[in-house]
């Protein structure tokens, strides 16, 4: 077979060579050991936590060895692609902080390395297709549908494994004429590699994540190029990462599969094998097992859940470095106000099975983060928040910046500072009883008083209650109650035996806590009625009592 006049027929239009792209995408000007690494993603328009996974991971092994991150838009399956699904997905990743030093962009492409939208380089893949066709490494193929799945039938039938391979890749030896032949008539065809691998083959890889791999070699002849001329995923990464000059593939391990594949191609293009660092999938608990995160059944595997709910975008970030390093955790107990990026992020301490994530955690890291914020930067990320979410709460809280911070000040700083806050979600219904707009009795009366009885001690903190007193003052002045009703202010006693007395000073302090605040749990009451103020206070006992009587 004449390969070169086998090249020219199928690939008439293609006039560059090889080197000529070498020349156009040189190497790299990079520090010893930078890792060139990018992020690779299809624009199906759903951006999920496993990208974030892979756009830290590629972002911190980049930029912590002083080298680059990129963003190549992997749009080759047309069918599956979403309006305005890039755009999402810059934004997207923008929003959790990860930095693209080139690539694709909004309004195109920025970088030396382009263009990085996968179907804009059909030009840059059929150079190097017709050149493994030159040399041998691939054929077209013209199978129909209905033969691949009679072929498929043939095998099932045999209990042989599934593909085109062997006797099975009928277009492998075909003459020249043949395939002259086919291509007169418009045949559809596509172009496949010609391996020469074999499943009796064994041999070692070494990956960043998984450890050293025992790995089959591959015997397929895989699809190069659909029909359309647009290359397969194989095929187009292959070519991008060794034009783009990535040094590490940083990727999900439902590619490992295909690695045996992809090393025989690097291979026969006489490309360098990028090193690949293949991440497990993200499970969670489902009872008493564990399961990957489905689309389907888990909202919380979407990314546009987390800003919905209100993390704060630091939150997403510390959690998943915690879970992604274990020693992450430690590290932020010892340094709890350093800037994230110094510490030292190592992929091989990803779990190589996956990461399992855990709701309850990432509330509690959250709440860490948050207390961690000053009042001003708590007021303005529940602020952006409240924009987009609840604008009636927004208003209230720009209505008065100062109030507003000052309640989100209460129990902050100081060495142990409340931690009541996960979510940007969960002030309104932290804090709303600061506003008349959203006061409302949330927590029912404890069952064990009568109505008049509370109403009655209400009354008397009502006729002592000065908001110029100190907190010491007041305080007295609940105990002087309870003991007027003839309950106690001794918690200690009262714990010790609770039938000789109707109740104590906390019983007191929660009906005024619900008469003020509505619920049973609030920040330092003292404190609350303070920030509340007179009027407020007053007024709501007043309605209180009255609420009681009737
Ligand atoms: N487009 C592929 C995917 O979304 C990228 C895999 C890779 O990073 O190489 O799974």
């Amino acid at each position: 077979m004449d390969k070169m006049s086998l090249a020219a027929l199928l690939f008439p239009n293609v006039t560059d060579a090889p080197e000529e792209l070498e020349v156009r995408f040189p190497q790299r000007n990079a520090p010893e050991g930078a890792v060139i690494t990018r992020m690779a993603p299809s624009p199906t328009g759903f951006v999920h936590l496993g990208n974030l996974v892979q756009g830290l991971v590629s972002e911190r092994m980049a930029h912590q060895s002083g080298g680059v991150l990129f963003l190549r838009v992997e749009d080759t399956d047309a069918k599956r692609e979403v309006a305005g699904a890039v755009e999402v997905l810059i934004e997207t990743l923008k929003h959790y902080g990860i930095h693209f030093d080139e690539g694709a962009t909004i309004d195109g492409d920025s970088g030396n390395y382009g263009p990085y939208r996968q179907r804009q380089r059909k030009d840059i893949y059929h150079v190097y297709a017709k050149k493994l066709v030159e040399e041998g490494f691939a054929y077209p193929c013209f199978c129909t549908e209905e033969e691949l799945a009679q072929m498929r039938q043939v095998q099932e039938a045999r209990k042989v494994n599934f593909g085109y391979y062997g006797e099975y890749a009928i277009w492998r030896d075909r003459s020249l004429e043949e395939i002259q032949a086919a291509l007169e008539k418009d045949m559809p065809w596509v172009l496949r590699f010609r391996s020469t691998g074999s499943i009796a083959n064994k041999f070692k890889y070494q990956d960043l994540v998984k450890g050293e791999l025992t790995i089959t070699e591959n015997d397929i002849d895989q699809v190069l190029l659909k029909s359309d001329g647009i290359p397969t995923y194989h095929f187009a990464h292959a070519v991008d990462d060794h034009l783009m000059r990535t040094t590490h593939v940083v990727r999900g391990d439902e590619w490992l599969p295909s690695l045996p594949f992809h090393i025989q191609l690097f291979k026969a293009l006489g490309f360098k094998l990028p090193k690949y660092v293949h991440i497990g999938p993200l499970m969670k608990m489902d009872g008493a097992s564990k399961r990957k995160l489905s689309k389907r059944k888990d909202p919380e595997l979407a990314l546009t859940y987390y800003k919905a709910e209100g993390f704060p975008v630091s939150a997403v970030y510390e959690y998943i470095m915690t879970l992604l390093n274990s020693n992450y955790e430690d590290w932020r107990k010892a340094n709890p106000t350093e800037d994230s990026n110094s510490f030292k992020f190592s992929p091989k301490k990803l779990n190589p099975a996956g990461s399992l994530f855990d709701y309850a955690k990432l509330c509690d890291v959250s709440k860490n983060e948050i207390a961690r914020m000053s009042a001003l930067q708590v007021y303005e990320e529940v602020l952006a928040y409240a924009k987009e979410f609840d604008s009636q709460f927004a208003n209230a809280l720009e209505a008065d910046p100062a109030y507003a911070q000052a309640i989100l000040a209460i129990g902050r700083g100081g060495k142990k500072p409340r931690k009541d806050i996960a979510t940007w979600k969960e002030v309104k219904p932290y804090m709303g009883f600061f506003y008349d707009a959203f006061f409302a009795q949330l927590d029912p009366w404890p069952e064990r008083f009568d109505k008049a009885t509370i109403a009655a001690a209400l009354e008397q903190f009502k006729r002592v209650y000065d908001e110029n007193d100190d907190a010491v003052l007041w305080f007295e002045k609940v105990k002087a109650v309870t003991e007027s009703m003839g309950f106690t202010s001794n918690m200690k006693a009262y714990k010790a035996d609770p039938t000789a007395w109707p109740g104590s000073v906390a019983d007191v302090s929660t009906f005024i806590r619900i008469a003020v605040t509505g619920k049973v749990n609030s920040p330092d009451l003292y404190t609350v009625m303070q920030l509340l103020g007179k009027e407020r206070v007053l007024a709501r006992l007043n309605c209180t009592i009255a609420a009681l009587q009737r």
